[in-house]
């Protein structure tokens, strides 16, 4: 199978000008309007990822952060005061309807479709200009921040370039040799002596190369800014445990700082350099909660990426020359609520106190097995996710053990059933091929079409910035 793999824009810079006029802020969204672009041209970028979303998993995001007393999602406020474009994006891949992360990126990293696995590799072999390289050309810094790996595929499509994704002490050394400006999220595994497969001390050659080193959420908060104007933030070996383990764990919680912290520590890095930036990120492990059908995983990590749409909006406050792309790569797991009970009368009484009595993920609870006693452990399951661990399940769980991989998980979430618990469901745990949802502000942002393949926001940031 073959799809378009060249971006089919190019016109648009001249038009974008004409939408000079301010909107009006509608009531009772929030306390930080969002402003129409003056301009066409920005000086920063800031690019927001909820990677693997469905439109289903924002969905029920947004309830439970109602039901929280929270109020209304970000994203959901955003399309309630109107001062947004809004779009419909495409996401396949040269080779596949249904994308993965690192062609996804790839696509808006360079504006070329490229086979799945791949990090700005073309089809024919090559190797393609990552975005990184044109905005630091402009004198511009860049920055990628993430709740997984930071060397996982969609952070490395915007600076690397491997044949394949799983190269990632590759992009590791990649990111330093290219003087990529702030890096922050999990994945140390891939910059320590220890654990790389070439043993090279990374964190020492970066911190030679002038990078401040950050390995706990107290360095993140407290180590003095303005120290360095290069950032390496590693806070676990590999992704960053899902925000409902961290919140439910005060010993996670004091090593791994939140999505919106990195974010915010990365733009008080980069906004160092008056010629501006671009700057990802990403909520990783909204896609792992989809691969892995884990509803109250899913849920607490998509409400931790909402919050940095609030920070880009006070960002932008203080800096309306920036551009700010939300969006996601593609959907993952086909979550939705599902009407329950006659005449669906039931879907409110099942999803929220649901989700309330959830209290780890599937995958917490996999790798505490190991480590706990039979009764410590079934104590354990019961109080986070109600469900009785006998011994015959607990023999179960060691029969699953032995077999590694996701097993255990995969057992538990067999018990847990998430849509008897919750309402909802799944249609599998992969990717999937529909369309998503994607919105833009700042300078730039008219140029987002109704509808778009997802090739055309490399032009939409190149236009911007005037990198073209
Ligand atoms: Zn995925």
């Amino acid at each position: 199978m073959k799809y378009p793999t060249i971006s089919r824009r190019g016109f648009l810079a001249a038009t974008a000008s004409a939408g000079l006029l301010w909107t009006p802020v509608i009531a009772g969204c929030g306390a930080l309007p969002v402003q129409r672009a003056r301009s066409s041209k920005a000086r920063n970028v800031i690019f927001l990822v909820a990677d693997g979303m469905n439109t289903g998993t924002w969905s029920i995001a947004d309830y439970y952060m109602q039901h929280l007393g929270q109020g209304q999602s970000e994203w959901v406020k955003l399309y309630q005061q109107q001062a947004v474009t809004r779009s419909l994006m495409e996401t396949c891949s040269a080779d596949s309807r249904v994308t993965d992360s690192a062609a996804a990126a790839s696509a808006w990293s360079t504006g070329i479709r490229i086979n799945n696995g791949a990090i700005n590799i073309g089809i024919d072999g090559t190797v393609l200009a990552p975005i990184h390289e044109k905005v630091q050309r402009s004198g511009r810094s860049t920055g990628l921040v993430t709740t997984t790996r930071v060397t996982h595929a969609t952070p490395a499509a915007f600076a690397a370039n491997v044949v394949s994704r799983g190269a990632e002490d590759t992009i590791a050394s990649q990111y330093l040799d290219r003087e990529v400006d702030v890096l922050l999220g999990g994945g140390e595994k891939h910059f320590s002596a220890a654990t790389r497969a070439d043993h090279a001390d990374l964190k020492l050659a970066y911190q030679n190369a002038g990078y401040q080193l950050l390995e706990s959420r107290d360095q993140l908060l407290n180590s003095v800014e303005g120290a360095s104007s290069r950032l390496l933030g590693l806070f676990w070996p590999s992704h960053l445990p899902y925000t409902i383990d961290r919140d439910a764990n005060p010993d996670i919680a004091s090593q791994v700082p939140t999505l919106q912290e990195m974010m915010r520590r990365a733009l008080s890095t980069l906004e160092r350099n008056r010629d501006g930036f671009l700057l990802q990120v990403e909520g990783g492990r909204v896609d792992h909660g989809g691969h892995a059908n884990d509803v109250g995983a899913i849920v607490h990590d998509q409400i931790a990426f909402d919050e940095c749409i609030a920070v880009a909006r006070a960002y932008c406050q203080e800096n309306p020359d920036t551009l700010v792309i939300v969006t996601t790569d593609h959907g993952c797991g086909g979550c939705q609520l599902n009407g329950v009970g006659a005449g669906y009368k039931n879907t409110d009484a099942t999803f929220f106190p649901g989700i309330d009595a959830i209290g780890a993920s599937y995958e917490h609870l996999q790798s505490a097995l190991p480590s706990m006693e039979q009764e410590a452990y079934a104590a354990l399951v019961e109080q986070r996710l109600q469900i009785a661990i006998d011994e015959k399940r607990y023999q179960q769980l060691q029969v699953e053990r032995a077999k590694g991989g996701y097993a255990v998980a995969n057992l538990i979430k067999k018990w847990h059933g998430s849509f008897a618990r919750t309402g909802v469901n799944w249609t599998s745990g992969n990717h999937t091929g529909e369309y998503v949802e994607l919105c833009a502000w700042g300078p730039g942002s008219d140029s987002v079409e109704p509808w778009l393949p997802n090739t055309d926001l490399h032009d939409v940031m190149e236009q911007a910035l005037g990198l073209s």
